[in-house]
C-alpha cells in the first residue's frame, strides 16, 4: 500500500487496519470468504477504467478487444465450472442477479414463490421491505416445525393454490441440501419457472462437494464472493431456452456498464475453483462444518434441523438463555465474527433474534482443521455463556489469546 500511503493515509490506514481486524481474530461470518491475491490484482486493476456496455463482440464503446477476452473467458469458464448452457457474468451483486432474474421472467404484479426470510429466505426473495413484494406478488413458504428442514408438502400445497409464475429455491441461512428433484417436480407440476438462488452454497457446488441444482433449474443465480471465494460479485447460468431472456435482464434491463476488473477476477476464481485443491477445501469446509455444530451441540447449542450438510449452522440460543444479539456482541468483544440470525418460529425481534449463524469458509480458507473445530465451539460457547461483552472482561481476556493462538497458527493472508 506504500504509493496510497503515501497519498491518502486515511484510506491506507482503514486498508491496513481492517487487515489487522481480519488477521487478528476468527471470520465465521457464512457469508464471508478470503479471496486469493491473483482474484484480488484482477479486482485492483485497470480493467476498472473500461466501459463495455453490451456484450463481448456487441459492445456499445470503442476499445473493448481487451475486455472482452476478459468476459468470453469468465464465460466459458462459468459455463464448464456448472455443466450450464448459458452463463451471464455481469451481475454486480447477488441482489444485482436476482433483480435480473425477475426481470426475466415476471411482469410487475405476478406471483413468486419463494422461502420468506424470517425462515431462511434472502431479503430479495420476496420480504416486505424489497423491491421483490413491492412489485411482485410474493409468497412465502417456511419450514416444518419439527424437522426445521423445508417443508416440501407446503410448498407443493402453495404452488397449486397460488399458481406462481416461478418457484424460487434457496436462502440465506439453510443448514440442509436442498431437494432440486422435489421443487422441479411440483414447478412442472404447476407450469412454474424454476429457479434457484443458489448465492450460499454455489462454492460447494463448484467443488463438487454437495449435488448441483444447474441439471434440474431454469435459471440459478449466485453470489461469487461466498464459498466460491471470488469478488463481491454476482453471476447467473441458465438453459439455452432462457440465454436471451437473462442477458436482455442483466442489460439493458436492470444494469449500465459491467465492471471488466470484477468479471476478470471472476474469470480467475473460476479458474481456481476447478482445481483440485478448491475440491479439497470445499469438502473440508463442510467437514469443518460439521465439527463444529457438534461441538457446539455438545456443549447444549442446539443447531437447528440438528446439524448442517453446508458451510453454516444455524444455532438456537434459548438453552442457554442468551439472544442472538447477546451473544453477538460477546463473542465479538472476544474476537470472533459472527453473526446473530433469526431462527425458525423465532419469539425475537429480528435485530435481537434467538440464535447465531456461523459458517466455516474462512477459517477453512486458513488450513484450519476439525481439531481446531473443537477449539472453536468451545470458545464460542465460553464467550457465549461465561462473558458480558465487555473487553476486560477476564474470560474474554482468556478466549481472546485463545483465538490469538489459532489465528498465529492459521494466519490469513501470510505475509
Ligand atoms: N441471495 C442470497 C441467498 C444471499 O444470501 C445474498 C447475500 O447474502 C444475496 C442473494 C445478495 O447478495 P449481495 O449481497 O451480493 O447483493
Amino acid at each position: 500500500y506504500a504509493a496510497l500511503e503515501f497519498f491518502d493515509p486515511d484510506i491506507a490506514g482503514v486498508l491496513i487496519s481492517e487487515l489487522d481486524r481480519l488477521r487478528g481474530g476468527l471470520q465465521l461470518i457464512a457469508s464471508e470468504n478470503m479471496s486469493s491475491p491473483a482474484v484480488l490484482t484482477a479486482l485492483g486493476s485497470t480493467l476498472s477504467n473500461k466501459y463495455a456496455e453490451g456484450y463481448p463482440g456487441r459492445r456499445y464503446y470503442g476499445g473493448c478487444s481487451e475486455v472482452d477476452k476478459a468476459e468470453e473467458i469468465a464465460i466459458e469458464r462459468a459455463k464448464a465450472l456448472f455443466g450450464a448452457d448459458h452463463a451471464n457474468v455481469q451481475p454486480h451483486s447477488g441482489a444485482s442477479a436476482n433483480q435480473a432474474v425477475y426481470g426475466a421472467f415476471m411482469q410487475p404484479g405476478e406471483t413468486i414463490l419463494a422461502m420468506s426470510l424470517p425462515m431462511g429466505g434472502h431479503l430479495t426473495h420476496g420480504a416486505k421491505v424489497s423491491f421483490s413484494s413491492k412489485w411482485f406478488n410474493a409468497v412465502g413458504y417456511g419450514v416444518d416445525k419439527k424437522t426445521e428442514d423445508i417443508d416440501y408438502d407446503e410448498v407443493e400445497r402453495l404452488a397449486k393454490e397460488h399458481k406462481p409464475k416461478v418457484i424460487l429455491a434457496g436462502g440465506s441461512a439453510i443448514p440442509r441440501l436442498i431437494d432440486f428433484e422435489r421443487f422441479r417436480a411440483i414447478a412442472d407440476e404447476v407450469g412454474a419457472i424454476f429457479w434457484v438462488d443458489a448465492a450460499h452454497f454455489i462454492g460447494l457446488v463448484a467443488g463438487k462437494a454437495i449435488p448441483s441444482p444447474v441439471p434440474y433449474a431454469d435459471v440459478v443465480s449466485f453470489t461469487t464472493h461466498k464459498v466460491l471465494r471470488g469478488p463481491r460479485s454476482g453471476a447467473i447460468v441458465c438453459k439455452e431456452e432462457h440465454a436471451k431472456a437473462i442477458d436482455k435482464a442483466v442489460f439493458p434491463m436492470m444494469q449500465g456498464g459491467p465492471q471488466m476488473h470484477t468479471i476478470a477476477a471472476k474469470a480467475v476464481n473460476f479458474k481456481e475453483c476447478a482445481t483440485p485443491e478448491y475440491q479439497k477445501y470445499a469438502k473440508d469446509v463442510i467437514a469443518n462444518s460439521q465439527r463444529l455444530a457438534e461441538g457446539l451441540a455438545a456443549k447444549g447449542i442446539r443447531p437447528t434441523t440438528g446439524g448442517t450438510d453446508t458451510h453454516l449452522s444455524l444455532l438456537d440460543l434459548q438453552g442457554v438463555g442468551v439472544t442472538g444479539a447477546d451473544a453477538e456482541l460477546r463473542c465479538d468483544a472476544a474476537g470472533i465474527t459472527l453473526n446473530k440470525n433469526a431462527i425458525p418460529f423465532d419469539p425475537q425481534k429480528p435485530n435481537v433474534a434467538s440464535g447465531i449463524r456461523v459458517g466455516t469458509p474462512s477459517v477453512t480458507t486458513q488450513g484450519m482443521g476439525l481439531e481446531e473445530m473443537d477449539v472453536i465451539a468451545d470458545v464460542i460457547h465460553r464467550a457465549v455463556t461465561e462473558t458480558d461483552g465487555s473487553a476486560d472482561n477476564t474470560v474474554t481476556k482468556e478466549i481472546r489469546e485463545q483465538v490469538t493462538d489459532l489465528v498465529t497458527r492459521f494466519p490469513a493472508y501470510p505475509r
